[in-house]
């Protein structure tokens, strides 16, 4: 057994490469990545972080909102917190919800509130490039961080010892442990042939930004409809007698829809959207051109090997609907920070079994949550006859049944 913090190795010959020791080597500076990276920032661990290119915010900021934001659950604040970044990012960019209305094609509805259960908020809406901006500022600051960016690897070797990863310059960084944070369609992932299953669903995520005629309260909308899931995220913008009136739309619609609604011109994309969410915030006014990203579900039934453990979307991909996504991905980066901690100094950060104590530890809720926001999809998104209103009754019970909605939440806010 290796102990990792050795490397006393005479100065004047072996500097150069041992510059290139690491305990620890993340490839992918993303949310996942860099918040890993933190976690770990008052430990005597030597890190590495690799990424192609370092986040931004979007380019009028602060006028401009970016396209891409989350629903920042409880349990990943918290998290935030605890490593230092939540109390730094931008507080006039953060949106309490304080309350969610979902409703089904033919007029089930649930309401979920924070009041209900003595909360202040069920989750918090934030751009993406908000946190991933102050994230990637703590990191690069990190005395035990050395950031290699932009740089992209190219050969990744695990040996008995060591993990070697090669950088397309020739540059080889040596770590007991990898971690893959690279996202969706993971190098790191492929390089060690860990399987992937990948099922499109065949939609895309349209997003935009849009001001609303009405304010929203710090309510979030959900429509499961026949033409696929959208949502209206409250956003903390507007001055003045403006405030409130923000918000961020995440339509999943099938392609072919979403292909269309990205073509439209403003003010019609604004007059559909608007329609779709029962012009519940009045008329929509478009801030800036929408996006769309594919959908599909990515399960991966091993998330570690040898000297390499994937977290984020490298380890899981899953439908926005339940808005999981990026939480899942924080878990991921507590429950490994904690594996790496509680490590003993003669333990080496890449041993399997150390490995299989993350893996196990975050495979349950993986698994189940992927299962039941696939199930959800299916039943929303199928025409067969009965099902609409077989989904519609099943929410307005849902409402009814407290305990189960309370149960609901509450899992919702451990997240
Ligand atoms: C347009 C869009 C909208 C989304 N909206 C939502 C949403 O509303 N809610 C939600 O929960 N989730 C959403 N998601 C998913 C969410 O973005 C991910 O769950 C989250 O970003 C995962 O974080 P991550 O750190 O695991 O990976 P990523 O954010 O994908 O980060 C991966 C990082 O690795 C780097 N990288 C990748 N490959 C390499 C390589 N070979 N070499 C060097 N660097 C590399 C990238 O540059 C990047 O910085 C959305 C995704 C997209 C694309």
């Amino acid at each position: 057994m290796s102990h990792h913090h050795k490397h006393r190795q005479s100065p004047s010959t072996e500097q150069p490469s041992q510059a290139n020791d690491f305990d620890l080597i993340i490839v992918g500076g993303g949310l996942t990545g860099s918040a890993l990276a933190v976690a770990l920032a008052d430990t005597s661990l030597r890190i590495a972080l690799v990424d192609a290119h370092a986040p931004s915010r979007p380019p009028e900021w602060p006028a401009q909102w970016d396209n891409r934001v989350y629903a920042i659950s409880p349990g990943s604040a918290d998290l935030l917190a605890q490593i230092g970044c939540w109390g730094h990012l931008t507080n006039d960019r953060l949106q309490r919800v304080a309350q969610m209305v979902v409703s089904g094609d033919s007029g089930g509805v649930i309401n979920f509130s924070a009041f209900d259960i003595g909360t202040e908020e069920l989750a918090w809406i934030v751009e993406s490039s908000e946190m991933a901006c102050e994230l990637w500022t703590t990191v690069s600051r990190q005395r035990n961080v050395t950031c290699f960016c932009p740089a992209s690897p190219v050969r990744l070797q695990v040996g008995d010892a060591v993990a070697e990863l090669t950088l397309e310059g020739g540059q080889v960084l040596r770590g007991k442990l990898v971690v893959g944070a690279d996202g969706r369609e993971s190098w790191v992932r492929q390089q060690m042939g860990l399987s992937s299953q990948h099922d499109p669903y065949n939609e895309l995520g349209v997003v935009a930004n849009f001001r609303t005629e009405l304010s929203h309260f710090g309510t979030a909308y959900q429509w499961f409809r026949a033409d696929g899931v959208l949502a209206y995220l409250p956003l903390a913008g507007g001055a003045g007698d403006d405030h409130g009136k923000m918000i961020s739309m995440v339509w999943s619609a099938p392609e072919a829809l979403a292909r269309e609604l990205l073509a439209l011109p403003a003010e019609e994309l604004a007059f559909r959207v608007a329609n779709a969410g029962e012009n519940k915030l009045g008329q929509l006014e478009l801030m800036a051109p929408a996006a769309g990203f594919p959908l599909k579900l990515v399960r991966v039934p091993q998330v570690v090997a040898p000297r390499v453990a994937l977290i984020g979307d490298a380890a899981h991909g899953i439908h926005p609907l339940t808005g999981h996504g990026v939480n899942l991905g924080f878990q991921d980066v507590r429950v490994l920070a904690d594996v790496i901690r509680t490590a003993r100094p003669v333990d080496d950060l890449g041993d399997m079994r150390l490995l299989s104590r993350y893996q196990r530890a975050r495979r349950e809720e993986v698994v189940m949550l992927q299962s039941i926001t696939d199930a959800m999809r299916k039943l929303f998104a199928s025409n067969a006859p009965g099902l609409s209103v077989l989904r519609n009754v099943g929410l307005s019970l849902t409402d009814k049944l407290t305990p189960l909605k309370s149960m609901l939440i509450r899992y919702a806010l451990e997240r």
